[in-house]
């Protein structure tokens, strides 16, 4: 058996590495089991950072084609070279996942390839590729997992990642498809929808809710749904998806309106299926050792991120919370001082949430209709890009920035904005509401002239005054 650890993480996606560095950072002999060839988890691979490759480089395509000449720069007609494009995002993933096996090697952390499985509080087993099998002894243990593709509870589904693909087939694909339907109206559908739509496809969506990106506020839902469909994609709402079979053609879809009717059948070149991720425990030993799940199988922990046995915790995908990175590696930080005997802590009312298309989508705190469902008065303002002179100046002048507040208290509730870098941009709000700020701060913040976050500080103004330039 190799030394004891103090604390040994299973899994190196944005939880887990995070949670290592940090661990290692404060003093604690530290290891990590990954079975992934490469580190990083789904985010470095084959989630955030693939897919944001793929999004900046469609999205110059697009703009090559529609900004450029209105900017007074002449290039011809741009032309895709799609494995060029493929081999910038597989480039993009090769130094974050080396960046982060670095990481590993400067902060003294040992690394295990392999297969975790708990044999019992302080015992992981680790089985190699090859089928050797090695015991490491731990402290603490913490799970970090992460998710897997969900596909739809009671429609068979065989992803052959060509023709049927999760969003994994959907960073891969080899050629552009003439028709690509897309199951499901959230982040990723949206996302790599509008990748594939910009490098030529006609691209489906089929939505079960009568609306886009389902949590969004609806204001930002409504309007970013318009933008889409102005820029190709077809949304059908309202609409279940009851079967995706592969065909001799391709594939063919079947989906029924939510509120009863005939089922209706679509052909399609490559159907993406993105109808959500579930937490991953797979093979992991949870049940044998008795630890809980919850109803739909993720791992629950307490305040500080422990299981019902002592010294085996969880962060990430597989605990509660949004799927997203900057949530898992919050945890991982937070987890890691706890162990070391600090105080960790995470700000579940301020995890921003961000959409990388064009134009952004981003958001932190409560939705307008939150607030309306818990009886808190509010106030909200709302300021267009159209009245800001950068955005002129940049043609991206599409979207608004809301901000909402509370009646009484003028307290920062939550800000929704939908425009050219959103995803930059909520930072102000998110720090502004982590110190319980006011929308008069933001308002009488002094911001840089002439910028895009103007528009924060407008919207912030039309909730207790009025703004300037409107
Ligand atoms: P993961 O990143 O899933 O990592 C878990 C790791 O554990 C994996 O490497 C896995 O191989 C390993 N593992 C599992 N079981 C074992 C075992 N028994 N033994 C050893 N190793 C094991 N989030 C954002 O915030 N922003 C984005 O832009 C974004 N884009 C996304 C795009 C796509 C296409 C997808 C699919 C997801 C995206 N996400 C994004 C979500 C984000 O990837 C996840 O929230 C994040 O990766 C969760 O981190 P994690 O550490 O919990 O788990
Ligand atoms: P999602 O939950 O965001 O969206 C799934 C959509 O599929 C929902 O709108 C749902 O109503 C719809 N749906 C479900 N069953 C359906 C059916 N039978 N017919 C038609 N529609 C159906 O899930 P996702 O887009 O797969 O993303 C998974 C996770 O990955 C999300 O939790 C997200 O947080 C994370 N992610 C984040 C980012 C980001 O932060 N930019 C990017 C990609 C993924």
């Amino acid at each position: 058996m190799a030394d004891q650890y103090d604390l040994v993480v299973i899994g190196s996606g944005p939880g887990g590495y995070v949670c290592a560095i940090k661990a290692a950072q404060l003093g604690l002999k530290t290891a990590v089991i990954e079975k992934r060839a490469t580190f990083g988890g789904t985010c470095l691979n084959i989630g955030c950072i693939p897919s944001k490759a793929l999004l900046y480089a469609s999205e110059v395509l697009s703009e090559a084609d529609h900004k450029l000449k209105t900017l007074g720069i002449d290039v011809g007609t741009a032309k895709l070279n799609l494995p060029q494009m493929m081999a910038h995002k597989d480039e993009t993933v090769k130094s974050n996942v080396e960046g982060v096996a670095f990481l590993f090697k400067k902060n003294k952390i040992d690394t295990f390839h392999g297969e975790g499985r708990i044999l019992g509080a302080g015992e992981v087993e680790v089985t190699a590729d090859d089928g050797a099998v090695q015991t490491v002894a731990a402290k603490n243990i913490v799970v970090a997992t992460g998710s897997d593709v969900a596909g739809i509870p009671g429609v068979d589904i065989e992803f052959d990642e060509k023709i049927i693909v999760s969003s994994t087939g959907a960073l891969e694909l080899e050629k552009v498809p003439a028709h690509m339907v897309v199951v499901g109206g959230g982040v990723i559908g949206l996302e790599l929808g509008s990748v594939w739509s910009r490098l030529g496809a006609k691209v489906t969506v089929i939505e079960y809710m009568d609306k886009i990106l389902g949590g969004m506020d609806g204001d930002v839902s409504k309007q970013f749904q318009r933008m889409l469909s102005k820029q190709g994609l077809q949304m059908k709402l309202s609409s279940k998806v009851t079967g995706v079979e592969s065909t001799d053609k391709g594939a063919k879809v079947t989906y029924e309106p939510v509120a009863g009717g005939d089922a209706v059948s679509i052909d399609a070149d490559v159907v993406l299926v993105a109808t959500g991720r579930r937490p991953y425990t797979d093979s992991l030993g949870l049940e044998s050792i008795g630890v809980k799940l919850d109803r739909i199988g993720r791992v629950e922990v307490d305040g500080h991120f422990q299981t019902n046995i002592d010294g085996v915790y969880a962060i990430g995908d597989v605990i509660a919370g949004p799927m997203l990175a900057h949530k898992a590696e919050d945890e991982g930080m937070a987890v890691a001082e706890i162990l070391a005997g600090q105080a960790g802590h995470v700000n579940y009312d301020v995890i921003p949430s961000v959409v990388y298309t064009a134009p952004e989508v981003a958001s932190v705190g409560k939705t307008e209709e939150e607030l309306k469902e818990a009886g808190i008065e509010y106030k909200a303002g709302k300021f267009p890009f159209s009245a800001n002179g950068r955005a002129r100046a940049m043609l991206a002048t599409d979207g608004f920035v809301k901000v909402l507040a509370d009646k009484k208290t003028d307290r920062v509730l939550g800000v929704h904005i939908v425009g050219h870098s959103a995803g930059d941009m909520i930072h102000e709000a998110a720090v502004l509401m982590e110190f319980g700020g006011s929308s008069e701060d933001l308002g009488r913040t002094c911001h840089a002239h002439p910028t895009l976050s103007e528009a924060v500080r407008e919207a912030a103004l039309a909730t207790f005054a009025k703004p300037i330039h409107m």
